[in-house]
């Protein structure tokens, strides 16, 4: 599927759920969140025929996310369900690693090879204070079990919080990158939720680890928008930056979303959105849910600037992460 300005559309974030077990201060920012009633959520069956319906449209890379798509039963032959559509090339799944280890078996059985785990330090203290949960062992427990089941790419995403993990924190992930094969992305806080003054451009970072250590740049494929990798010396892993702020990849857009209650989103800024799930369950056809998403992606903003205020206050759990 090309855009009007020739993207190539090929890979879609499915949200399963705007529930999560982590309350991060930047994300659940909001103290009342309303959360999407249960009967709003997509059925398992929804989302399949709506993959089914992506795929005939040319997207043949799907991603799971949420919320925390772990918490959702079943999630496993969700993955299964849509590695089973002909022309699917890769499915991955975006999680905060506390149920992992637990859904580690499962998950494998059904296909999935490809992890994101959102980790924002490795001080236990300083992980309760960030997603007000004691659970630092669990994540790291099940980062270590999926690398040693042959998970693979395994990334591991930090969001770059200014006075909170910008510090010791970025050392300890380089040292994480040394004694695993997993590749860090240290990522710009985007404007998402009511927390201000957080925010770290990646350049900050860069410069002070290219001070300290010699840099190689090095291609991880299927690296998404973390254009730039590298490697020190002796890493097993790499580290990367997405950077979507300041040096925004809009450029290279490949994705569509689709929220948890059904709604097509053709940019993660833009609030526009078309409703699937109502025209699904109103009993529209293929064709005319086909002609919605082209329809939808006619009008994809080229840049995040483009998309308006969309200062959506809910958090990026709300839209799917
Ligand atoms: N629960 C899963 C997880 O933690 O990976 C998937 C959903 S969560 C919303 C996906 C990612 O979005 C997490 O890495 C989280 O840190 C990140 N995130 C949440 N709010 C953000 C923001 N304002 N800017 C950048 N990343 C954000």
């Amino acid at each position: 599927m090309q855009d009007r300005f020739n993207r190539h559309i090929n890979y879609m974030r499915i949200s399963v759920t705007d529930r999560c077990n982590l309350r991060c201060f930047y994300c659940r920012g909001v103290k009342d969140f309303v959360f999407i009633p249960h009967e709003e959520i997509l059925s398992y069956e929804e989302i399949l025929y709506l993959a089914r319906l992506a795929l005939r449209s040319g997207i043949d890379r799907f991603r799971l996310t949420g919320g925390e798509p772990l918490l959702r039963k079943g999630l496993s032959s969700l993955i299964s369900g849509i590695l089973a559509f002909p022309g699917v090339k890769d499915i991955s799944l975006t999680t905060n690693g506390i149920l992992l280890e637990e859904y580690l078996e499962e998950l494998k059985a059904a296909g999935l090879r490809r992890l994101n785990v959102s980790l924002d330090t490795l001080d236990r203290k300083k992980f309760q204070q960030i997603t007000g949960v004691d659970a630092l062992e669990r994540v790291l427990k099940g980062l270590r079990k999926a690398q040693q089941a042959g998970f693979d790419p395994i990334k591991v995403n930090v969001v770059l919080l200014r006075g909170v993990n910008d510090g010791e924190d970025v050392e300890r992930f380089l040292a994480l990158a040394f004694e695993l094969p997993v590749h860090v992305r240290f990522i710009e806080l985007m404007d998402f939720s009511p927390v201000g003054g957080y925010f770290v451009p990646a350049t900050e970072v860069i410069e002070r680890i290219q001070k300290k250590y010699r840099l190689e740049e090095v291609d991880i494929p299927g690296s998404g928008p973390a254009r730039r990798h590298f490697r020190i010396a002796g890493m097993k892993g790499s580290f990367g930056f997405i950077a979507p702020l300041s040096h925004h990849f809009c450029g290279s857009c490949n994705r569509l979303r689709l929220t948890a209650d059904g709604k097509l989103r053709t940019c993660l800024f833009s609030e526009k959105t078309v409703d699937l799930k109502k025209m699904l369950r109103a009993g529209a056809g293929e064709e005319e849910i086909l002609e919605t998403i082209t329809g939808a992606l006619a009008e994809k903003p080229g840049s995040w600037q483009e998309s308006g205020t969309g200062k959506n206050r809910n958090g990026l759990r709300s839209i799917g992460g």
